[in-house]
């Protein structure tokens, strides 16, 4: 169903033509150590994140890898257009026939068995994709052929009923309960508890109900051929690349559609062969602290997952060494090289068989945000790394500062009913619910939630994303939960096994906490508390304003960062951030306020000049107050304040409240007059209405007033030796005649506020560019305007003909999960079509006063996408919220270093 969207009929002829042309070259099917042209790392789109790093642990580094092969994104992406591709049997046969040669074992050999791991792996690593089968190739014959070989029969059908039940759930989608149900009769039956204890007899006798199971649910037998095993397993994984858990994720994450996935196909090795084989992952630096120093996890004579699912618990690196003492040493070796060749903290599957080490995967691991922050700064003083402060601020990302910047407990001393490990730092507060399709729709209503779960796996992560704090019963420090909040910063705690969850309910030490209770958890100290606690801003560590330093000397002179705010506390607050300014000062919040909202109306109701001025006088002097504390807070930097912009009926109560009371309990003579004007004032479509500077033309006195107030506020800050810098902005400007216009007002006003002054404070006076029209004729507009500032939500909304509160919750989502759009374009700018408009003005404005000032106001002042296109438009500064500020310092010395070259999602 999802399939038609890959690609209209023309663009799928186009590539099939290119494909035809060049197919011979281009092969489906590598080898990880195929001899590449380009390191393998640089063909991450074809080869997908774990097959480019498992090409280049083998043919660049040297590193054990059991041999293999991978299956390129392209193979999927002709699979998505027009099926299973023609030519793809024949080349996976070549590839397992080489295969077959280099380990001297045959894929479903009777003796001594040749058996595959596939596993998926799109260029970026995503949940929703198809999970890892092992031990494929196993069947009626070949598990005899293991049994041979290990002399251990137990094993070999412990591996085959392994095989049949993952095989049967993940590739033939047969409900994994049906196998658990036979297993746990057979454990009763054996009077067992643990499967460990299973004998060979049962486990085999196990293998023939779980053929049963999946011939009842399938209709079909088992696949006993190794080579229709193996067909159906990476069809699978095609398929689960528009599985809807993957389409939501990369809806969530920003991934394209098309890329497609990966299929990598490897020889298997036995963590559970004995106590002499084991499994682990491994960082080369702590991934949470940032601590240069190995950490990971690892279990003796276990398989694959079993060390993410939380199943055992868990030893770390140090216990391994007194196990496996040189082989310790060997993993450290090969810490260290990798970090040295990807000059980075790198991730790691490892598994020892038999006494041998080899590495399964490796990539640059996921870290927290103090954790990339100090790994950023400890990394420029590796002799082996020797990043530089360039790099360095590449490698932190918006979302690190947006986790430091994380609220904590604000009290001490709580009490604690449970306690867990610390996997994702912040503070969460929200609504308990056990499952994540509770956690969603708990969300849809509007209640901020905690899920908490014994483990999470790939199913929940729709109850995740939602979820202010997750926390899990099981599980260490890399397993799923772990691993996917840190990735979101999502505050986690996991593992708390006081935890004991029972249908909708958990008791910890002796607390039960029900659905819909509310509870606290500190991702940073692992604890959970009952009830809301108070949270406080975060501490950032040392590293945060050093590597923001370095950003600062990068982008300065190219692209400077303003903060929008209306009142001294948050101009301080932004000071403190490191805005440079003030590029948005919406005048309108300071009509809002409980003592000026009356004012407001006095003025709107006024029946003669007289009242009208009155009102004006009184609202003056507010204004003037609140100017003089922002100027006082903002001294030296520029401070733009923008005149009235929106409807006057946003003043007013509403004509349908006022009806009402009229209807009940009748209104009073103040009430009767304020339905009139809020009557006479009511506009179909008021966004599109008397707004901006259309409000300045009806109602002259408003803008004159305004402009008074802050030239007295600019004098006073001048006579106390304040040096303000006055940036006076007319919203909702569409043509240069209204520009002028306005100008002649607030003109006037300056000269009459400044009469007799004799240091003038500096002022100058632009426009918002914030319809489509003023961005074509910037031109024209430019010759009224000292400066411009673009009004990008505006801007979207009516580029797009998009109501921003009306589509965002409804229409959006649908959108996004069908490709409609890319991305929502009240998040990050619509690159060809609202950017358009942006650079045109830019340019356009720039062409008529080649030293106009240009910058930007809208909510996409503060993403990191789109403040990369702001620059590439010439644009002098952006502006966003004050806690966006350290992120969009950091975002803009990226877009001067040319952000260009990060992958494309
Ligand atoms: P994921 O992306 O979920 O980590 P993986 O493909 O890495 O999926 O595999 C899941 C588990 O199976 C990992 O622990 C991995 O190390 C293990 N595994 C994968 N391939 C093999 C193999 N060829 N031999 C032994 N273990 C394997
Ligand atoms: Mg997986
Ligand atoms: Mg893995």
């Amino acid at each position: 169903m999802r399939r038609a969207r890959c690609g209209n009929p023309s663009e799928r002829s186009q590539r099939g033509a290119a494909r035809a042309l060049t197919s011979p070259a281009v092969p489906y099917v590598y080898a990880f150590d195929h001899k590449h042209r380009r390191p393998p790392m640089d063909m991450k789109d074809l080869l997908g994140g774990k097959g480019a790093n498992l090409a280049e642990m083998t043919s660049v580094l040297g590193l054990p890898v059991p041999p293999g092969f991978t299956i390129t994104t392209d193979a999927c992406r002709a699979y998505m257009y027009g099926g299973w591709p023609d030519s793809l049997d024949e080349e996976i046969a070549k590839h397992v026939f080489r295969l077959e040669k280099k380990m001297g074992r045959k894929l479903g050999d009777p003796f001594d068995p040749l058996l595959v791991s596939v596993r998926s792996g799109a260029k970026f690593s995503m949940p929703g994709m198809m999970d890892t089968v092992l031990n494929l190739g196993l069947n009626d014959l070949s598990v005899k052929g293991i049994a041979h070989v290990t002399d251990d029969e137990r094993f070999a059908y412990d591996s085959y009923r392994r095989f049949i039940a993952m095989y049967g759930r993940i590739v033939l989608g047969v409900d994994g309960a049906a196998f658990e149900e036979p297993f746990e009769k057979a454990k009763h039956n054996a009077g067992v508890s643990s499967d460990a204890e299973l004998p060979a007899s049962a486990l085999r006798a196990l293998c023939e109900e779980y053929k049963v199971v999946v011939r009842a649910a399938t209709g079909k037998p088992f696949p006993q051929k190794p080579r229709d095993q193996l067909r159906g397993a990476v069809e699978a994984v095609f398929r689960s690349w528009n599985g809807a858990r993957a389409i939501a994720y990369r809806v969530r994450e920003r991934i394209n559609h098309d890329l497609g996935t990966a299929v990598n196909v490897q020889a298997m090795v036995f963590g559970n062969r004995d106590d002499n084989s084991g499994t682990g992952v491994g960082f080369t630096r702590n991934a949470a602290t940032g601590e240069n120093k190995p950490y990971g996890d690892f279990l003796v004579n276990a398989q694959g997952e079993d060390v993410v699912a939380g199943i055992r618990n868990t030893d770390d690196l140090d216990h391994m060494k007194l196990h496996f003492p040189v082989i310790h040493q060997d993993l450290m070796d090969i810490f260290r090289r990798l970090e040295t060749h990807y000059r980075d903290m790198c991730d790691t599957e490892f598994t020892i068989e038999q006494g041998k080490l080899y590495m399964l995967q490796t990539r640059v691991g996921k870290r927290t945000g103090a954790a990339a922050l100090r790994m950023a700064v400890d990394m420029t003083k590796d002799k082996h790394i020797r990043l530089t402060r360039t790099e360095a601020v590449m490698r932190v990302a918006a979302e690190h500062l947006d986790q430091v910047l994380h609220p904590q407990f604000a009290a001490k001393n709580l009490k604690v009913i449970a306690k867990g490990l610390a996997a994702s730092p912040g503070a969460a507060v929200g609504k308990v619910y056990f499952t994540a399709d509770d956690a969603a729709d708990a969300a849809d209503r509007g209640e901020k939630v905690v899920l908490v779960r014994n483990e999470t796996s790939p199913e929940d992560v729709h109850g995740m994303m939602v979820s202010e704090g997750i926390l899990t019963a099981r599980g260490g420090l890399v397993s799923h939960a772990a691993v996917v909040a840190r990735g979101w910063g999502t505050p986690a705690v996991v593992g708390a096994d006081s935890v004991k969850i029972d249908g909708k309910q958990f008791t910890a030490n002796g607390v039960t906490v029900k659905e819909g209770d509310v509870i606290s958890l500190d991702g940073t100290t692992g604890e959970v508390v009952l009830g809301a606690v108070t949270l406080s801003a975060a501490e950032p560590p040392a590293e945060f304003n050093i590597v923001l330093a370095w950003a600062d000397q990068i982008r300065k002179g190219h692209l400077a960062v303003r903060a929008n705010a209306d009142n001294g506390p948050d101009s301080i607050n932004a000071r403190q951030f490191g805005a440079e300014g003030i590029g948005l000062c919406r005048t309108e919040h300071m009509f809002l306020g409980d003592d000026r909202l009356p004012v407001v109306r006095r003025m709107i109701l006024a029946d003669t000049p007289a009242a009208e001025e009155a009102a004006l006088e009184e609202l003056r002097k507010v204004q003037k107050a609140d100017f003089i504390e922002i100027l006082e807070a903002m001294d030296g930097l520029p401070v733009t304040v923008r005149l009235l912009d929106p409807p006057l009926h946003e003043f007013l109560p509403r004509v349908e409240e006022l009806e009402i009371k009229k209807a009940t309990t009748g209104l009073t003579p103040a009430e009767v007059k304020l339905l009139a004007a809020a009557e006479s004032w009511a506009e179909f479509n008021p966004m599109l209405g008397t707004r901006g500077v259309r409000l300045g033309v009806v109602k002259p006195g408003l803008y004159a007033m305004q402009v008074r107030a802050l030239m007295e506020a600019a004098a006073e800050r001048v006579a106390n030796g304040g040096k303000p810098i006055v940036e006076i902005m007319i919203p909702l400007t569409v043509t240069r005649e209204e520009l002028a216009l306005a100008r002649s007002w607030v003109e006037g006003a300056i000269a009459e506020a400044t009469k007799g002054m004799k240091k003038k404070p500096k002022v100058s006076i632009g426009t918002m560019i914030e319809t489509p029209r003023a961005a074509i004729r910037a031109d024209e507009i430019a010759e009224e305007a000292d400066f411009f500032s673009f009004g990008t939500n505006d801007l979207t909304q009516m580029t797009f003909g998009f109501s921003r509160d009306d589509v965002e919750s409804r229409m959006m989502p649908a959108y996004l999960e069908q490709g409609l759009l890319k991305r929502n374009p009240f998040e990050t700018i619509d690159q060809s079509g609202v950017g358009e408009l942006v650079r045109m003005g830019a340019a356009r404005g720039r062409h008529t006063k080649p030293d106009l000032k240009l910058g930007v106001c809208g909510e996409h002042g503060g993403d990191p996408e789109s403040i990369g296109l702001f620059y590439d438009a010439g644009l002098d500064y952006v502006s966003c919220s004050p806690f966006r500020v350290p992120i969009a310092r950091l975002a803009a010395a990226q877009a001067v270093i040319g952000a260009g070259h990060a992958d494309t999602k």
